[in-house]
């Protein structure tokens, strides 16, 4: 039956013998023919469409059970129309639905460095930085966006070149894990004076070495995605006295 389609009454004449196969024909030709059967919508918008209700459900609890990131945001609408629609099942209707949700986790969490207030940040560090990479920034400094995310991500392509933000020597270059800089991958990190020391992480690759002087501009390492993180960008963490400030107040502002 689930394939019949459903007919809207008409009317036939009384006074004349029939039978029922008489009337579907006289149904079909002169009435129309309407389909019923459901769109499941994520956001409002028809996403894909299935025979019956129990289908339509089945869907959405299955989401629901993955978890799925649009959870909250899918409905069921009831189709009442002249041509059917193209109909999936409920495997590959939860395949096209499904979002993932974000599961970025931030390395800094593994880390336990206070990250401190915008007011004891010193006004002059005492060098002058310029950008490392140019690209979009992805997520800011812990104070205003995340909890304690301690540096500024800089999201560019994979092999991007990553410059010194300011001159110093490289007090750690490779992987960080199990060298106090775990979840940033390959790391650099740069003493420029007594106070500042700066972060370069989740790099594809290092390009200078521990113990090494590096002048301001020179390319230090390249963008990755190594270490605890969800796509290619540059970690950028400047510590002033061994707390993480915002790297904004003095370059990409
Ligand atoms: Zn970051």
């Amino acid at each position: 039956m689930k394939d019949l389609p459903v007919y809207t009454s008409c009317l036939l004449k009384r006074n004349v013998e029939t039978n029922d196969d008489e009337i579907f024909d006289k149904v079909t030709s002169s009435g129309t023919a309407y389909y019923k059967y459901y769109a499941i919508t994520n956001n409002n918008t028809e996403k894909v469409y299935v025979e019956n209700f129990q289908e339509a459900e089945e869907v959405i609890n299955k989401l629901k059970e993955k978890n799925s990131a649009n959870s909250d945001k899918l409905g069921i609408v009831e189709k009442y129309e002249t041509a059917k629609a193209e109909f999936k099942d409920v495997e590959t209707s939860v395949n096209e639905l499904y979002e993932k949700k974000n599961t970025y986790v931030d390395p800094y969490k593994y880390i336990g460095k206070t990250v401190i207030s915008e007011a004891s940040v010193p006004t002059n560090l005492g060098v002058t930085l310029i950008r490392p990479i140019s690209g979009i920034i992805s997520s800011r400094f812990g104070i205003r966006a995340r909890d304690n995310h301690k540096g500024l991500d800089i999201a560019a392509p994979k092999g991007t070149a990553i410059k010194a933000a300011a001159a110093g020597k490289v007090i750690f270059s490779g992987n960080g894990a199990g060298h106090g800089y775990s979840g940033y991958g390959n790391v650099v990190v740069v003493q420029s004076t007594s106070s500042v020391v700066i972060l370069y992480g989740h790099c594809s690759e290092v390009n200078c070495r521990t113990g090494e002087e590096v002048a301001q501009g020179q390319i230090i390492a390249k963008v990755g995605s190594t270490g605890i993180s969800s796509g290619n960008h540059l970690h950028f963490e400047i510590r002033y006295n061994g707390s993480a400030i915002n790297p904004q107040n003095y370059v990409y502002n």
